[in-house]
């Protein structure tokens, strides 16, 4: 197509007779002869390389025929029509048929030309030039007004209802249109993101594509001052001459000249009163006088922009909200499901790696949930600058991550467990977080594509599965397989079971003293519950408790089993049975219950008992979670004493027991089990022993089964002990009767042995 940077001159044969119009072409003299008596206006004959071949006037135009025997067509035209004249011209050619365009001319030509360009089939045009009388002049004013308004409307209507992710493409289809109609070469979107301008969209006339814009993306403030200054205070910036620039404009001319443009129009981009950017349009080798009708139509241009692009940006807002962690900025659950489901139609071989991070709860009771969070902002920056390309990386929630790693066709055990390791190895280096540093370690779930599950959700339940099953096991990594599967159903199979059990209460509970280390009186006993299923055998109370604190189902037992402990009591001391007090176990989510409180003060009161008749044994991990302060000493204003239970085993520091309102520590039973296999656990317990003593605390030693243990617990100060040695945990028949008959004390508590 013809661009207007050739401008082919006048030609010689300018017959204004009206004669002959011999031709090398495909029309025969009959036709030239009918063409010329039949038409009134100026005709043009322009060869195949656009240059002037014959002008024929009947002599209604001087003016026109003047210029076109001194300078060719173009003169005659405003720069803009002189395009509209070529791409015409172009068009005629490529199409095979008549164009006509409405054509604006140069000072001292006819204000408004209409000229139909009728091509001849072997290259060359015939081109009538027709003067428009000012009323038609008029008419051609409102009809450029309508093509503006319809052009505008249809751009509108491009943008009502459109997909955001369709806002992209419809702002590149207008460039287009609008290239087309102002005449440009380029146009462009420039956006101010940031303090930076950056180019994001673009439409180019075929030839124009492999130049630069010519604002790439920099501070605009400092950059294009004076084009941004402009755009504020005039609205709309129309360049004619590029090298004509003012002085001030310096940075935007060598811009501009480097980009190799002649002429620009900027129109700005305006939300709210705020400049979001401009729509520029360049010309590259034309000096370009933008028409009145060209700037118009960017104006409304720019204002749908405007809207577009803001909704656009809400849009984006909106999704970064829905699918985005806001703490982390990693991709939330919702994001990660869709992108997992996504590989798994492309039928990608993948792994899936859920990462729970062991210590962050702890982190998060000693040094706050500040620290916490940063922890967990610390891990994923981490993880994000550490790991290869071609993964995404999720916050799972909490202090789970879960990542899809690509696997090529490599999915076999050895490689999925080392990147596991890998990614092991590469958080447990030490992290500084607001000051402190942190040592941390986490368990690995891994489920792979498509050999661990074909969908989404199956993929995601085993990954979970597989991590259940890391945080039991010593290396904390599980690659998911059938077994864990099979787990999960029995698992399920208990559920349904303990359910049951819960609404028939059909639990039982056994009573294990505890007795002064000394002078082997009895201090207590401790209440532990016992479930035996009519399907399922005797459950070992570790694992249905475990199961009820997951279940929530441990909130009805536990206020099942405080009933029966107070009624129990009751009797026995109506009976005339001496027990000073019962222990009873409690988890972490009976003390997160709002009603635990009352629930005892209520039970104390119906059965007559007094609060010191009860004493509440807490682990020590749960002890450690969260503030339970307040609850502790309502507790203690009931009278109620509270245990330390299974401590060594959790993360507390004596320091931090010591401001907790808490009467006893039991020692966890696996360092008695090992007092005399492990020297670490002998030193241990006596160290645990000073301090407790030290903190006004009394010690239990749990799970003494040997003198030799017993022997070494009083010689080292133990206050209590309860084990097999003295007592297994009875039925409450059983233990009324040794209440009744007192506890057969090992010799160490015979009289010559006490000292
Ligand atoms: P725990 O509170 O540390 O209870 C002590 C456990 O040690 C009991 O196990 C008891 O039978 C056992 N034990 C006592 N002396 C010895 C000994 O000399 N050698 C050995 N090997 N074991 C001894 P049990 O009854 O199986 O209970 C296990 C755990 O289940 C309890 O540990 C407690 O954490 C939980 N539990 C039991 N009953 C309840 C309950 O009613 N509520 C809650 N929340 N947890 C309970
Ligand atoms: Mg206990
Ligand atoms: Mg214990």
């Amino acid at each position: 197509m013809n661009d207007g940077s050739r401008q082919p001159g006048a030609d010689r044969n300018v017959d204004q007779t009206g004669g002959q119009l011999a031709g090398r072409g495909t029309l025969s003299p009959i036709e030239l002869d009918t063409v010329l008596r039949t038409v009134s206006d100026c005709v043009v004959i322009l060869d195949g390389s656009g240059h002037v071949h014959r002008v024929v006037s009947p002599g209604q135009s001087p003016a026109v025929l003047d210029a076109l025997q001194t300078g060719g067509i173009v003169p005659l035209l405003t720069p803009t029509s002189a395009r509209a004249f070529w791409h015409a011209a172009g068009r005629a050619r490529e199409r095979g048929r008549p164009e006509t365009v409405e054509l604006s001319g140069s000072q001292g030509s006819p204000r408004v030309l209409s000229a139909r360009l009728q091509p001849t089939g072997d290259g060359r045009l015939i081109c009538a030039l027709r003067d428009v009388p000012p009323a038609q002049a008029g008419q051609q004013a409102l009809d450029a007004r309508f093509e503006i308004h319809r052009m505008l409307n249809q751009a509108s209507y491009r943008f009502i209802n459109i997909h955001p992710d369709r806002i992209d493409t419809a702002i590149d289809q207008t460039l287009a249109d609008l290239g087309s109609y102002t005449g440009a070469d380029r146009v462009y979107v420039y956006q101010l993101r940031n303090r930076l301008l950056t180019n994001t969209h673009g439409w180019c006339r075929n030839g124009q594509e492999a130049r630069v814009p010519a604002f790439g993306r920099r501070p605009y403030r400092s950059e294009i001052p004076w084009l941004i200054r402009s755009l504020y205070d005039l609205e709309l910036v129309s360049i004619e001459d590029t090298s004509g620039l003012p002085a001030e404009a310096h940075r935007e001319r060598g811009n501009l000249l480097q980009a190799g443009v002649s002429s620009m129009l900027a129109v700005p981009i305006i939300y709210s009163g705020t400049l979001q950017g401009f729509i520029g349009v360049e010309s590259i080798a034309d000096r370009h006088a933008w028409s009145d009708e060209g700037e118009q139509l960017l104006r409304g241009a720019g204002d749908i922009f405007a809207s577009a692009l803001q909704r656009k940006r809400s849009e984006q807002r909106i999704f970064q909200l829905a699918y985005y962690d806001r703490l982390t900025g990693l991709p939330n659950r919702q994001l990660l499901r869709r992108h997992v489901a996504r590989l798994c139609e492309r039928g990608d071989t993948f792994s899936l790696l859920l990462i729970d991070l062991r210590d962050a709860g702890t982190i998060n009771d000693l040094l706050g949930h500040d620290v916490g969070d940063l922890l967990l902002k610390a891990v994923s920056a981490r993880l994000r600058s550490r790991l290869p390309g071609g993964n995404v990386l999720a916050r799972w929630g909490g202090d789970e991550f879960m990542l899809t790693l690509p696997l090529g066709t490599l999915d076999e055990k050895d490689v999925l467990l080392h990147q596991a390791g890998e990614l092991q190895s590469m958080l447990a280096e030490p992290l500084r977080v607001a000051g402190h540093e942190l040592r941390i370690s986490c368990s690995v779930g891994i489920a792979s594509h498509p050999r661990h599950g074909l969908d989404v959700d199956s993929l995601l339940r085993h990954a979970e599965l597989a991590l259940r099953q890391a945080k039991l096991s010593l290396d904390g990594l599980m690659l998911y397989n059938q077994g864990l599967q099979r787990r999960a159903a029995s698992r399920k199979r208990l559920e349904t079971r303990l359910r049951a059990a819960v609404d028939a209460s059909s639990f039982s509970l056994c009573y294990q003293p505890m007795v002064d280390a000394v002078s082997g009186e009895l201090h207590g006993a401790e209440a532990l519950m016992r479930w035996k299923d009519s399907e399922l055998g005797q459950i070992p109370p570790d694992e249905f408790i475990a199961l009820a604190e997951e279940t929530g189902l441990i909130i009805p037992m536990g206020e099942w089993l405080l009933e029966r402990v107070c009624s129990d009591l009751a009797m026995w001391r109506q009976a005339g049975l001496q027990l000073p007090r019962i222990s009873v176990n409690v988890s972490g989510h009976q003390l997160l219950d709002e009603r635990l409180a009352t629930l005892l003060e209520n039970l104390l009161q119906r059965h007559g008992l007094p609060g010191a008749s009860l004493e509440l044994e807490i682990t020590e991990s749960t002890l450690m979670e969260g503030e339970k302060c307040k609850l502790l000493q309502h507790l203690r204003r009931l009278g109620i004493s509270v245990a330390v239970d299974d401590f060594g085993t959790g993360y507390s520091s004596l320091s931090k027991i010591k401001h907790m309102p808490v009467n006893i520590l039991k020692i966890d039973r696996s360092f008695i089990e090992d007092l005399f296999i492990d020297r670490n656990d002998r030193a241990i317990v006596i160290a645990i022993l000073a301090m407790a003593h030290q903190l006004n605390l009394r010690v239990v030693a749990e799970g003494v089964e040997t003198e030799q243990q017993l022997a070494f617990l009083r010689e080292s100060g133990c206050d209590l002990i309860q084990g097999f040695l003295l007592a297994h945990p009875l039925d409450p028949d059983g233990f009324a009767n040794l209440l009744r008959t007192g506890l057969a004390l090992p010799t160490l508590f015979t009289p010559e042995t006490l000292q």
